[in-house]
């Protein structure tokens, strides 16, 4: 379950006619595993979850949904991992710690004309990336695939898109439905030279070179700024999509609500000054005491829980503690 939430995206349909947002899909991933522990009262499972996984800040590091336009190849740092074991175990293994001279020397004089030399290589067709065994082994299954002839996915071989559950968890993008489209157009199999993958629509094309990335979706010609909302906007937006407008209502109602607390101020310290008035007056008192029997428990309790050393309840509030069990 954990594995489809980080792989829903936008660009990806998740059944014939819906594409989620960026917002709806971490509202319903959020929901589903949040029913999935209510309902076996894995308390300890869900605090885990959120605490690590599922609160918005934590979901932005593992989600694929939360850049909507565009989609990495890959889906761990293993590239990036391996990029370092090779320099340190094949070019840098008998000096250990180099000066940043040496080590300047080895990238430029040894490491980059390697790697030009690869590319060379992969593009005169004489060597193959490693990826390319595997999505060749892909293809092969899924053309060998039985299709049922009834039509439950949205497939789109122009915007290389299905929403079958088969094609989101594939590293490679690939799934039966597709190839059996793609090869009713085209029955030759795929060459490496013609074959691009891309990190938005159409996610493999197949044909002459092509730039990578929509150039409208670079992630590092977007402001921060837009970023920045996508992250932190309310959940329901407006129907315009005005994200300004509803942060600028919210900012009123917190306004509206700190006035509140300056007037309940007061009250409260009149009706303090009022009851140290009639003090000797039992009636009064006992009526006041009855009246404010509540708040009085509840500050209390909200007192103990922001001194308290072990972690508040899960599920249902406590008695006496509704307020303090909703403390940030
Ligand atoms: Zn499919």
């Amino acid at each position: 379950m954990v594995k489809k939430h980080m792989l829903l995206h936008p660009l990806i349909p998740i059944n014939k006619e819906t594409f989620f947002t960026s917002t709806e899909i971490y509202h319903h991933s959020v929901v589903e595993a949040y029913t999935y522990c209510r309902e076996r009262n894995f308390v300890h499972l869900w605090g885990y979850l959120w605490i690590n996984w599922y609160n918005r800040v934590d979901w932005n590091l593992f989600a694929r949904a939360s850049f909507p336009s565009a989609i990495p190849l890959a889906r761990t740092t293993m590239l990036v991992e391996s990029h370092w074991r090779v320099l340190k175990y094949n070019y840098k293994y008998n000096c250990n710690r180099p000066r940043l001279d040496r080590l300047t020397q080895i990238l430029t004089k040894e490491l980059i004309p390697d790697q030009i030399s690869t590319w060379e290589r992969f593009n005169n067709n004489r060597e193959f990336p490693s990826w390319w065994g595997a999505f060749k082994s892909e293809w092969k299954k899924a053309l060998d695939a039985d299709i049922k002839s009834d039509d439950r996915y949205l497939t789109n071989v122009d915007t290389w898109i299905c929403s079958c559950p088969a094609f989101i968890k594939n590293t490679y993008m690939v799934c039966k439905h597709l190839v059996k489209t793609y090869t009713d157009r085209d029955p030759t199999f795929p060459q490496y030279a013609t074959t691009n993958r891309r990190h938005d629509h159409p996610f493999i094309r197949f044909g002459e070179a092509c730039t990578r990335i929509d150039p409208a979706n670079r992630p590092w010609s977007e402001t921060s700024q837009s970023l920045f909302d996508e992250t932190e906007g309310p959940m329901v937006l407006d129907e315009d999509n005005s994200l300004e407008i509803s942060i600028h209502v919210r900012n009123e109602l917190i306004e509206s609500r700190i006035a509140g607390l300056v007037e309940d101020k007061k009250t409260f310290e009149s009706l303090i000054a009022i009851t140290s008035d009639n003090v000797q007056n039992d009636e009064f008192y006992n009526e006041y005491k009855k009246l404010t029997h509540t708040l009085v428990t509840e500050t209390k309790a909200c007192q103990e829980a922001l001194m308290a050393r072990s972690q508040q309840r899960t599920w249902n509030p406590p008695r006496n503690s509704r307020l303090a069990f909703r403390l940030n």
